[in-house]
C-alpha cells in the first residue's frame, strides 16, 4: 500500500470551516458572548455539586432533571425539550434527524452561517433567498423559495445574526403557514428581543407542532464555556433528536451547570437589561459617526464604515486591542463589521478606537 492520502468526501472538499480569529486582545467583542461572568453564587452551587458527583458513572442519558427544569421555565413538559452541546449541536441533530441526501432546507441570507454549514456537513441541500436591503424577510421571496424547494426545514434566526433584528410575530406565523416542514427559529439571542417564538409553541398557534425554537446558554446565561443549548418543540421532534445524538452526549457537569443556572433567572435578566441599555448607547454613538448601522434586537450591532474599508477599520481597531467581527466577505454584507455589546468600559474603548480608526486614510 502506498501512502496516498485518503480522499475527503467529495461534497466537503469546497467547504471551509467557520472560525472567528482567536487573538489576544484587551477588548474582545467578536463572538457575541456575555461580557460578564456568571453569578459567583452559581459557581459555589456548582462546586458543591461537583464534590458529590459520581465521576465513575456515565451521565443521565436523558438529562431528565435539566430538561424538566427547562420545560418548567417555559411552562411545558420535559418531553418538549432536547438539550445538546451548544445550540450548534442541537441544529446538527435536527439536520441528522430530518435532513440528509435528497432533502433540502431553506434559509434567507444574510443569516447565521452555521445553518448552511451544518446542512452541508449532513449532505443536505440548501436553498436560499435574499432578504430585503434593510435585512427584513421578504415574504414573497420566502413563499417562492418554499413553493419551489418544499424544504424539510425552514430556518429563521430571530434576532438574526449578524443583521440584528427579530422577526415580528406575524412574519413567523406566516412562514409557519407557508412552510411544508419544520420551521426552526434560532433564538440564540432571544432574551434580548421584545418577543419570542416560544409564545407560539406554548400558545398552540396553528402549525405550532412544526415549530422548533432553539436557545443557548452561551449568551445571556454567561456560559459559553459550558457548551449547552436546547430546543423546545413537539414531543416527536425532541424524541427524533434524542434518537440521533450520540449516547451520553451531555456530561454530568454540564447538566448540573445548566440546571443550577436556572436558579438565577433574575441575575440573567439584570444582565440583559444592562446590555440592552449599552446597545442603545452604542447605536446612538454610531448614529453620530461616519458609518451606516442597523437597528438591533440582540447583543451586537452591524455597521458599515462609509469612507474607509471594513478591513482597514477592523485592523485599526485590532491595533488598538479591540477585536470585532469582520463580516465583509459574508453573503450580502459587503464592507460590514459587527460589534458585540460589552461592558460599559469596553464599549467606551470600542467607540474611542472606532472614532480614531474612522479618521484614518480613506479607500
Ligand atoms: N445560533 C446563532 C444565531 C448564533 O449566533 C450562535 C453563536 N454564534 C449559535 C447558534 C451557536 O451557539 P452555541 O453553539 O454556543 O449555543
Amino acid at each position: 500500500m502506498t501512502g496516498e492520502p485518503v480522499p475527503l468526501r467529495p461534497d466537503l472538499v469546497a467547504l471551509s470551516g467557520y472560525h472567528s480569529p482567536q487573538v489576544e486582545v484587551e477588548v474582545r467583542l467578536n463572538t457575541n458572548e456575555s461580557p460578564l461572568p456568571p453569578p459567583p453564587q452559581w459557581v459555589e452551587d456548582l462546586r458543591a455539586e461537583l464534590s458529590r458527583m459520581a465521576f465513575n458513572r456515565y451521565p443521565d442519558r436523558d438529562a431528565t432533571e435539566l430538561r424538566a427544569a427547562l420545560g418548567a421555565l417555559h411552562g411545558l413538559g420535559p418531553d418538549r425539550v432536547f438539550c445538546a452541546n451548544g445550540s450548534n449541536e442541537v441544529l446538527q441533530c435536527l439536520l441528522l434527524a430530518y435532513g440528509g441526501a435528497g432533502r433540502s432546507v431553506a434559509l434567507f441570507e444574510p443569516t447565521y452561517a452555521l445553518h448552511r454549514h451544518i446542512a452541508a456537513l449532513t449532505a443536505t441541500e440548501v436553498v436560499s433567498g435574499w432578504r430585503l436591503p434593510d435585512h427584513r424577510l421578504d415574504l414573497d421571496v420566502v413563499a417562492g423559495v418554499l413553493e419551489r424547494a418544499r424544504p424539510v426545514i425552514t430556518f429563521l434566526c430571530s434576532p438574526n445574526n449578524p443583521t440584528g433584528r427579530a422577526e415580528p410575530p406575524d412574519v413567523v406565523a406566516r412562514v409557519l403557514e407557508l412552510a411544508p416542514g419544520l420551521v426552526v427559529v434560532d433564538e440564540a439571542y432571544g432574551q434580548f428581543a421584545p418577543w419570542s417564538a416560544l409564545d407560539l409553541v406554548s400558545g398552540g398557534a396553528p402549525g405550532s407542532e412544526r415549530l422548533v425554537v432553539v436557545r443557548t446558554f452561551s449568551k445571556t446565561w454567561s456560559m459559553a464555556a459550558c457548551r449547552l443549548g436546547y430546543l423546545v418543540a413537539a414531543p416527536d421532534v425532541a424524541a427524533a433528536c434524542a434518537a440521533v445524538v450520540l449516547p451520553y452526549h451531555l456530561d454530568t457537569v454540564k447538566q448540573a451547570a445548566g440546571r443550577l443556572a436556572l436558579h438565577y433567572v433574575e441575575a440573567m435578566e439584570e444582565r440583559v437589561a444592562l446590555i440592552t441599555e449599552e446597545r442603545g448607547r452604542i447605536a446612538a454613538a454610531l448614529g453620530e459617526l461616519d458609518v451606516e448601522s442597523w437597528p438591533s434586537d440582540a447583543n451586537f450591532v452591524l455597521f458599515r464604515p462609509h469612507r474607509r474599508s471594513a478591513s482597514d477599520v477592523w485592523q485599526d481597531l485590532l491595533d488598538r486591542s479591540v477585536l470585532v467581527r469582520d463580516c465583509s466577505t459574508w453573503p450580502g454584507l459587503d464592507e460590514c463589521l459587527r460589534v458585540t455589546v460589552g461592558t460599559p468600559a469596553e464599549n467606551d474603548r470600542f467607540l474611542a478606537a472606532l472614532r480614531a480608526a474612522l479618521d484614518g486614510p480613506g479607500r
